[in-house]
């Protein structure tokens, strides 16, 4: 019996322990808050909060000092007043839809927006009585004519993160204003850093903080960040009506690396526009598809709007390439790896199929699009260099 009763105090003791460390330890690292269960002193503490208030903790799921942290941070680099984390930036956009639409509602899209965006955007009109429109990304204030009394909401995405269009968002902002309707903006390419929404009329920005923000081509997180007190409150009952919470490790590695992100971002810039100033003057390249540079679509937006580019950008082939010439190029390059995503310090480069994923596409050239990392570029374009060689 006593053997029992020790090791239950043992066992109730690993449990329970009175040492409490002592407070007034200061670091420069932000601290990791997990949680499910968040402990109240009382049970009036308890019945009187509020999941809603950010001035305290009720669950995991709402938040801990870790995510509020980085939610507010990520508010004041885009100039916004409140942000909801979810667990990708298409959870993001998924929470975007399921907190302003219901069924008979109408919303537009971009026909160059992100993929996925339209695969929801698509399952919601087939399953969800919700009606999904797809517009010309360069239709500017013409958005205008598209616009029907049940369209709850717009989206934009600046540039279209393949065909790399830069829509007049402050145009279409202005329509959908006239008649009632949020501008969404997936803001990913210029990471809240060259482009800021809210002064430009936007009601709702949306990141994929898996690009520059982790900066490691390690997280998968997204952010939604807004002005507007009405539009915060459905987007944070839709996250938690979804469960859509994030790992506080992972929001850690997020904050770990906002500090770089700027002069990352800066070198992201300059090394892109040196590969693509090289690529402009290959008679292998039609076309380089790259905001910053003239005849690139929307390049005069882009230069009214926006303090800086990302290091993405797409070209198109000369159309005596095929396709197979092309998948050689890419299958060529040695320092530029094939994958999805982009943000991080590698270099990457995917080769798309734009007839399955727009509408509208005049180019008869294979499309390529690259990511540029960190490297040196004088070593990356000799890498595509070489990679021409082998078409
Ligand atoms: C990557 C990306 C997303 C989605 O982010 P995930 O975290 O991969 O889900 C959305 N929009 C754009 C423009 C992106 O590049």
């Amino acid at each position: 019996m006593a053997q029992d009763k020790e090791s239950a105090s043992i066992q109730t003791a690993l449990i329970h322990s009175d040492y409490v460390a002592p407070s007034g330890f200061e670091s420069l690292a932000q601290a990791v808050h997990r949680a499910s269960t968040v402990v109240f002193e009382n049970v009036a503490a308890l019945r009187s909060r509020n999941w809603q208030d950010k001035g305290a903790y009720t669950y995991g799921l709402h938040g801990t000092p870790t995510s509020f942290t980085l939610e507010a941070r990520l508010a004041e680099i885009e100039g916004g007043k409140y942000c909801r984390l979810a667990p990708s930036g298409l959870a993001a956009i998924a929470m975007v839809n399921l907190s302003l639409l219901k069924s008979g509602d109408d919303m537009l899209i971009p026909d160059n927006v992100y993929n996925p965006n339209r695969e929801l955007g698509n399952w919601l009109a087939s399953d969800f009585g919700i009606s999904a429109r797809y517009y010309d990304p360069l239709l500017g204030g013409a958005i205008a004519d598209l616009i029907q009394p049940n369209t709850r909401l717009i989206w934009a995405e600046a540039p279209g993160s393949i065909s790399m269009e830069m829509p007049d968002i402050p145009a279409i902002c202005q329509a959908a204003h006239d008649k009632g309707a949020v501008v969404a903006l997936d803001n990913t390419w210029s990471a809240g850093l060259a482009f800021h929404p809210f002064d430009h009329g936007v009601g709702i920005s949306m990141q994929a903080l898996t690009k520059y923000q982790s900066g490691g081509s390690d997280i998968l997180m997204g952010a939604v960040v807004t002005n507007d007190e009405v539009l915060h409150r459905r987007i944070e009952s839709a996250h938690m009506r979804l469960g859509l919470g994030v790992s506080m490790d992972d929001a850690y590695f997020v904050l770990r690396s906002l500090p770089t992100m700027k002069l990352r971002f800066e070198a992201h810039d300059r090394n892109a526009r040196a590969v693509a100033s090289w690529l402009r003057k290959r008679p292998e390249i039609a076309k380089v598809l790259h905001p910053a540079f003239p005849g690139s679509p929307g390049h005069d937006v882009w230069k009214r709007d926006f303090t800086g580019a990302a290091g993405l950008f797409s070209v198109i082939f000369d159309e005596r390439f095929s396709e197979a010439e092309t998948d050689r190029f890419v299958d060529s390059l040695k320092l530029f790896k094939i994958g999805y995503s982009w943000g991080g310090p590698n270099s990457l480069c995917v080769p798309y199929r734009m007839s399955n994923i727009r509408n509208s596409w005049t180019y008869q050239g294979q499309l390529v699009r690259f990511n540029i990392g960190l490297e040196e570029p004088g070593d990356l374009i000799a890498d595509v260099q070489q990679a021409l060689g082998h078409m």
